[in-house]
């Protein structure tokens, strides 16, 4: 036995102790727990601490935790062996799930991570129009490939470092940047590239810069200038999709995208995420098309085991709830915070409370978000037993196992931590 805590273990081991950055609790001034178990809404720590969860697993967990039929699902698959690198029936159960959601993914492709999702959507834009450029947004996260290393969210931009060292001057000049909600930005890239767009990327509600809203007309204004230039329109769905409607924002938002990239809640909360679109440009994908992409452990059995029970248990019926218990705790932080300069934004079941007087419609506010109260209100919000998404710059999570006491309890708690937070 080690007389040393698995905190000090851990940062011997990892570098800051993690796997991923956020975990580490730097920007929030706080030392990271370490989970036990995890149930409904609710962790407990090593150190047996209960804690109501807001995080959900950064958003898989819709269900809430350890839910009984995924658990049976997954128990189910096991039995039959853990990793085929083979065909197996749950890939295309699966599919056809997501499908049937998201009738825009004609075809699709599993992979085992969103970053992988998102790098091989690029790829197969490039692949498919035969040009090299890709449009992102300040402050939207697409995972951690390359490309999308320059002006990233969430953890990039938690650690400063939203342009990453290590990419090379070649990626980065193939990625060009705009701020969201700013079409016209994007009309000047399109004049200023013309012929060497192959894609437009978006978060369709950005999650990794806090939760944004687009302004009304801002995403059917990238896919007309996508269509209009001839570049693939790609909405990245691995945080809202199954989150906000049963076809994610794609649906909520009635959006036609060439290519779609999911993540999270497709998985059910084992590693597993999707791409999908067009049937036209899906099979320019390998082994029909020069485009290459493969994976050992993709379309993982238990993963899509997972990912299926998860999707047949959101039904309408869950995503109403989902809705009524957003409405029911935004109006109640809004209540709790009135008065103070910070500000509440939601779309479903994803919430970002901002230390800005708002509204925050793009990177230029976040920037000039108070991340130091932040910080304070984190820690006073993890004493009072809720758990925050460790950074500014993330969404919370709502899930089904979340009940009224739980929200109620969160706006209550929120408004003598802002209090406490903004007095320094
Ligand atoms: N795209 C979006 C919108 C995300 O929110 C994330 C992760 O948070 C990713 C891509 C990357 O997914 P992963 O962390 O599974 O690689």
């Amino acid at each position: 036995m080690s007389d040393l805590s698995w905190a000090e273990r851990a940062r011997d081991l990892f570098p800051g102790g993690v796997n991923s950055p956020v975990r580490a609790f730097r920007n929030v001034g706080a030392e990271p727990f370490f989970v036990k178990r995890a149930e409904g809404a609710r962790l407990w720590t090593e150190e047996g601490q209960e804690l109501v969860d807001w995080i959900g697993s950064w958003g898989p967990m819709v269900v809430g935790h350890l839910h009984p039929v995924v658990k049976a699902a997954i128990e189910e698959a096991l039995a039959e062996g853990s990793s085929f690198g083979a065909c197996s029936r749950r890939e295309v159960e699966l599919g056809e799930e997501i499908r049937a959601r998201m009738p825009v993914a004609e075809m699709l492709r599993l992979v085992s991570s969103g970053t992988e999702a998102t790098m091989s959507a690029a790829r197969l834009a490039r692949g498919f129009t035969n040009k090299s450029k890709i449009v992102k947004f300040r402050g939207c996260y697409h995972g951690h490939s390359d490309s999308f290393l320059i002006a990233a969210g969430s953890g990039a931009l938690t650690f400063g470092n939203p342009s990453s060292p290590g990419v090379t001057e070649g990626t980065a000049r193939d990625t060009l940047v705009a701020e969201y909600n700013d079409l016209p930005a994007v009309e000047a890239l399109f004049a200023a590239n013309p012929d060497e767009i192959a894609c437009v990327i978006v978060e369709p509600v950005a999650g990794n810069m806090g939760l944004v809203a687009p302004q009304p007309g801002y995403l059917e204004g990238l896919q007309s200038l996508c269509r209009e230039h001839g570049a693939l329109f790609i909405v990245d769905e691995v945080m809202t999709g199954f989150r906000l409607a049963r076809g994610g924002a794609t649906e909520r938002l009635g959006l036609s995208p060439d290519l779609v990239t999911l993540g999270k809640i497709a998985g059910g909360g084992l590693p597993l995420a999707a791409f999908g679109g067009r049937r036209e440009v899906m099979e320019k994908l390998s082994p029909l098309g020069p485009v290459y992409q493969a994976g050992t452990l993709s379309g993982n059995p238990l993963a899509c085991a997972a990912g299926l029970a998860t999707l047949r248990l959101l039904d309408d019926a869950l995503y109403s709830r989902l809705e009524a218990k957003g409405e029911f705790l935004e109006a109640a932080l809004n209540e709790a915070l009135a008065g103070l300069p910070l500000c509440v934004q939601r779309v479903g079941s994803m919430l970002t409370v901002f230390v800005h007087p708002g509204p925050v419609l793009s990177m230029r506010e976040v920037d000039n978000c108070d991340r130091e109260a932040f910080g304070r209100f984190f820690r006073g919000m993890l004493a009072e037993g809720h758990f925050l998404p460790p950074a500014q710059f993330e969404a919370f999570f709502i899930s089904d196992a979340h009940v009224q006491d739980d929200l109620a309890s969160l706006a209550a708690a929120a408004g003598r931590q802002a209090r406490l937070a903004l007095a320094g």
